[in-house]
C-alpha cells in the first residue's frame, strides 16, 4: 500500500525486544494531539499505514510498522494528578517513570505486570496484566483516553463522552486511533510484602483457587521437567508499616546474577547441549531460595527481564486452569521436548473490555516461553491446543496463531469492538498485517 517512498534519511530501521519482529518505514514524532491529526489525515490522504510505536515489548507484530511509525516518546509524563487520584499522562510514557512520578505525589498502580519497560498506551492497547484474583488488568484503571482518529478528530472519551468508544478502546489494539493521553485511577501509595519460596505442580493442582486467592497477588512458575514451582504471594500492606526492602547484595544476587546472569548461562548451555535442560531446569528451580520483603508496590511487582525470550501466554477460565496445567504436564512428559524456561501462572477478575482477554469471566494466566531465536514449535502448538478446547484466549502482544474467525468465537463481544473499528477507521489507516489477521479487514464481518 506504500505509494511514494519516503527520502530515506526519514526511514529507519524497527525491531522488538525479542528480536523476531522487523521493519523498516518512514519515522515521525509528533508532540501533541494536532501534530498527530496532521500525521494521519495526511496518511489517509496517501493511502498509508500508521503504527503508533510503544516500547516494542510485544511478540506479535501487533506493533510492526508497514508504512509510518509514529514515536509516541514527545508525549510524555504526568500532566495532573487530582486530589481523588486521577492522573493523566501522556501515552508515550514509560510505566517506570510513570511509577516514579506517581510515588513522588503519593499514589501508585493497582497492579502491574512484571516489568516496566512498556509504555502506558502500549501496555494498555494489549491488555497488559499482572496477577491478583480481585484485581483486573491494567485497562480496568483507565478512566478517560484522549485518542486522534484517522480522520484526524481529536476524541476525548470516557464512560460518559462517547462511551461506546470508551469501552472499547481500553485494549484497543491500536486500531481505533492514536492515544495521546490517559487518565487513570490511581491509588494512595502502598507497599507489598513479598513471600516467595518453593512449592510443587502437584499441590498448586491440588486446589488452584486456594492457592490463587490465598493472598492478593499470587503467582508461581513451573520448572518443566520438574514438579517445582516458585511461588510468589504479595500481600498489600499500608506504608506505615514500614518498609523492609532485600538488602542490595541480596537483590543483586537474587534479581540480577541467579534470576539473569545464570539463568543466561542456564538458557545457552541448554541451547548448546539439549540434553542438559532436564538437569538444569532442576538446578534452577532449586536456586531461588526463599525470602520475605517489604517494599513499595512497583518495586515488588516488577522484575528485571534481561534474557530474551519468545513468549505465548493463553487465558483461560480459572475453574478450568488446573485441568490445563495438568494436561500440559501430561503432554510434556510424554514428550522429548526440552524446556529450560519456566511456565508462569498468574490470575485477574473479569472485567467488562470488549476485547480483554478476562473480559466477562475470572481468568488464569497459563505462559510458556523458549529462548528468543529459537522455533517455540510443538512446546507452543501444545498450549494452544490445550488452552483452546477451555476456550483459552491469546494475550495481544504474545505468540499466538489463531485468526478472526476464532478469536471471535472466543469473545462474545468481539463484533462491536470491530464495529467501532469499522467506524472510526473504514480506510484501514491504523491497521498492519497482524491486525488484518486478528481482526479482518475493514467491513469483513456480518453482524451475528
Ligand atoms: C520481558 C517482557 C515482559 C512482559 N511482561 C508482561 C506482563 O507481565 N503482563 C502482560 O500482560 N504482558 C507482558 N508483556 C507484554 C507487554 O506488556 C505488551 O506486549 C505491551 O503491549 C508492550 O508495550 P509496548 O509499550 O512495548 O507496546 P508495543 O509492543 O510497542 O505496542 C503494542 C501495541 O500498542 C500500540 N500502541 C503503542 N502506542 C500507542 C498509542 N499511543 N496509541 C494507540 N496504540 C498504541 C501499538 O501500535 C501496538 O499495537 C511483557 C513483554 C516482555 C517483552
Amino acid at each position: 500500500m506504500t505509494e511514494s517512498p519516503a527520502p530515506p534519511e526519514d526511514r529507519a530501521r524497527w525491531r522488538n525486544w525479542a528480536g523476531n519482529q522487523r521493519a523498516v518505514a518512514d519515522v515521525v514524532r509528533p508532540g501533541s494531539a494536532d501534530e498527530v491529526a496532521a500525521v494521519l489525515t495526511a496518511a489517509t490522504a496517501a493511502g498509508r499505514r500508521v503504527r503508533p510505536i510503544g516500547s516494542g515489548h510485544s511478540f506479535t507484530g501487533i506493533g510492526s510498522p508497514e508504512d509510518v511509525q509514529l514515536v509516541c516518546d514527545g508525549m510524555v509524563g504526568v500532566r495532573s494528578v487530582t486530589d481523588d487520584g486521577l492522573v493523566t499522562v501522556g501515552s508515550g510514557t514509560t510505566l517506570h517513570r510513570l511509577n516514579a512520578e506517581l510515588l513522588r505525589r503519593g499514589w501508585s498502580m493497582t497492579n502491574l505486570g512484571d516489568i516496566d519497560r512498556q509504555t502506558i498506551a502500549g501496555a494498555l492497547a494489549t491488555g497488559t496484566h499482572g496477577t491478583g484474583a480481585r484485581f483486573g488488568g491494567l485497562a480496568t484503571q483507565v478512566r478517560g483516553l484522549e485518542l486522534v482518529t484517522p480522520d484526524g478528530e481529536v476524541l476525548a472519551c470516557s464512560a460518559d463522552r462517547s462511551p461506546d468508544v470508551f469501552r472499547a478502546a481500553r485494549v484497543g489494539l491500536g486500531a481505533l486511533g492514536v492515544v495521546t493521553e490517559v487518565t487513570l485511577q490511581a491509588e494512595p501509595a502502598f507497599a507489598l510484602r513479598a513471600v516467595e519460596g518453593p512449592g510443587t505442580l502437584t499441590a498448586a493442582l491440588g486446589d488452584f483457587t486456594d492457592l490463587m486467592t490465598s493472598t492478593d497477588h499470587v503467582e508461581f512458575y513451573w520448572f518443566p521437567h520438574t514438579d517445582a514451582t516458585l511461588l510468589k504471594c504479595n500481600t498489600r500492606v499500608p506504608l506505615e508499616e514500614g518498609l523492609h526492602p532485600l538488602p542490595r547484595w541480596r537483590a543483586v544476587w537474587d534479581d540480577e546474577i541467579l534470576a539473569n546472569a545464570a539463568f543466561a548461562g542456564v538458557v545457552a548451555a541448554g541451547r548448546r547441549v539439549p540434553a542438559l535442560v532436564p538437569p538444569l531446569a532442576r538446578m534452577s528451580a532449586k536456586a531461588l531460595g526463599a525470602r520475605t520483603w517489604t517494599d513499595h508496590s512497583h518495586r515488588v511487582f516488577v522484575s528485571r527481564r534481561r534474557v530474551r525470550f519468545l513468549e505465548m501466554e493463553y487465558a483461560v477460565p480459572c475453574a478450568d486452569a488446573a485441568a490445563v496445567l495438568a494436561e500440559l504436564r501430561r503432554v510434556h512428559e510424554a514428550s522429548d521436548w526440552r524446556s529450560a524456561f519456566p511456565v508462569e501462572v498468574r490470575v485477574a477478575a473479569a472485567d467488562d473490555i470488549p476485547l480483554s482477554t478476562a473480559s466477562g469471566r475470572a481468568t488464569a494466566y497459563i505462559a510458556a516461553h523458549v529462548p528468543a531465536g529459537n522455533e517455540p514449535g510443538p512446546w507452543f502448538d501444545a498450549l494452544e491446543q490445550i488452552a483452546g478446547e477451555v476456550g483459552g484466549r491469546p494475550h495481544w502482544g504474545k505468540l499466538h496463531g489463531l485468526d478472526a474467525g476464532q478469536l471471535r468465537d472466543r469473545y462474545p463481544r468481539y463484533d462491536e469492538f470491530v464495529a467501532v473499528r469499522d467506524r472510526l477507521d473504514p480506510g484501514g489507516v491504523l491497521s498492519n498485517a497482524y491486525l488484518d489477521r486478528v481482526l479482518g479487514p475493514v467491513g469483513a464481518h456480518r453482524p451475528r
